[in-house]
């Protein structure tokens, strides 16, 4: 066990503090990482909130991971001492069910198990994430970093990147298709970036005219201030694919009267409920998704996609002295577009 500096909430009210949290001895399939970077995510205020239930306490949040890896276990294969590496948002699933076997592990039948605020298989251990100096993970859960991505702008890929990137694979978007995005934050900037890589004719749909110039220089084609309501009649059936990141409750019906026929949305935000009318689905036989990150073999498949056309998050690196103003700055959308903690700050 190595004793190391991190920075946790106690529970769902306190700001986050520092800490101190027991990494285990590397086994023989672990990798131990020096950690670098760690990405900020919504999905950290969410949980250090408790707002989804079931967090569990004291919790280092953290799931957009880059380090070097320090030392690996004698059977470990894929990694060597001095490597760049990433985690993402899970660290474990159970290896032999439908979807792990299918690379979807994510969607493991047994629940991947979540670099934070989750019990390693089998025992109590609870995981800690990435707002730490050191994590140890096991290889088959740890991806390469391809050369060229600046490594403070590679953190947000491990979550913002692949939960962008997977659906806009596996919903087939292709050169030419219309796409809008909702939100622009850290999830939305990535997913303006990646979509327009792809060929898509992009749309960003924010709340404000605040962000109209950044979405051009991300490579939006389009944009649209939905602040003004007039956007829904203007902009209707107008795009093949929405892609939604807004982490606060909004209405779905409105985005969706937005598809062209056969269009789909697709839910990446995970605010609290919001209902949904069967009209704007039936009128047009249109289709409303979800989807949950990605998998390891198409988190390393996003990463060199990132790498061959020179994408990377745009970031504002901070000490983890500022996480609390970070987290407040994010819930006021004033974050361009990821803030990333830089982890000397906590040595
Ligand atoms: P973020 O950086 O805070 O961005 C969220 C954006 O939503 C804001 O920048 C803002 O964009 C928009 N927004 C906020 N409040 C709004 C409102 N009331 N109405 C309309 N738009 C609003 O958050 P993030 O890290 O990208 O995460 C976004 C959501 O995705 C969170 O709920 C997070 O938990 C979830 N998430 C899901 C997955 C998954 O696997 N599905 C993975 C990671 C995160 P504008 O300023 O442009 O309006
Ligand atoms: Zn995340
Ligand atoms: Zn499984």
């Amino acid at each position: 066990m190595t004793t190391t500096p991190a920075y946790a909430a106690q529970d769902a009210t306190s700001p986050l503090a520092p800490f101190s949290i027991e990494r285990r001895a590397p086994g023989p399939r672990d990798v131990q990482i020096d950690i670098l970077y760690c990405g900020v995510c919504h999905s950290d205020i969410h949980q250090a909130r408790n707002e989804w239930g079931g967090s569990i306490f004291p919790m280092v949040p953290g799931h957009e991971i880059i380090g070097r890896v320090s030392a690996t276990g004698s059977d470990v294969g894929k990694f060597k001492v001095g490597d760049t590496v990433g985690v993402g948002c899970f660290v474990d699933s159970c290896r032999t069910c439908a979807q792990c076997e299918a690379g979807l592990e994510q969607y493991c039948a047994e629940g991947m198990t979540g670099t934070y605020s989750d019990r390693e298989r089998g025992s109590d251990v609870v995981t800690q994430g990435g707002y730490s100096t050191r994590i140890v993970v096991d290889e088959d859960y740890v991806l390469r970093i391809p050369d060229g991505i600046p490594l403070d702008r590679a953190a947000p890929l491990l979550c913002a990147g692949i939960t962008t990137y997977s659906p806009l694979r596996h919903f087939g978007v292709k050169a030419g298709d219309a796409v809008a995005v909702v939100g622009l934050g850290g999830l939305g900037h990535m997913a303006v970036k990646i979509a327009a890589a792809m060929g898509a004719q992009v749309t960003v749909l924010s709340t404000t005219e605040s962000k109209r110039k950044d979405a051009d220089a991300l490579g939006a084609h389009d944009f649209a201030a939905t602040g003004d309501g007039s956007v829904f009649k203007r902009l209707r059936g107008s795009f093949d694919f929405i892609i939604d990141t807004v982490s606060a409750q909004h209405d779905y019906n409105a985005y969706l009267g937005l598809l062209k026929v056969d269009g789909t949305m697709v839910l990446l935000g995970m605010p609290g409920p919001s209902p949904v009318s069967a009209a704007p689905l039936v009128v047009g036989r249109r289709r409303l998704a979800g989807s949950l990150i990605g998998g390891i073999a198409e988190t390393q498949e996003m990463l060199d996609f990132c790498a061959a056309h020179g994408i990377a998050s745009d970031i504002e690196l901070i000490d983890i002295a500022s996480i609390n103003e970070a987290y407040e700055r994010m819930l006021r959308n004033d974050v361009r577009y990821r803030f990333v903690i830089d982890i000397a700050s906590l040595k």
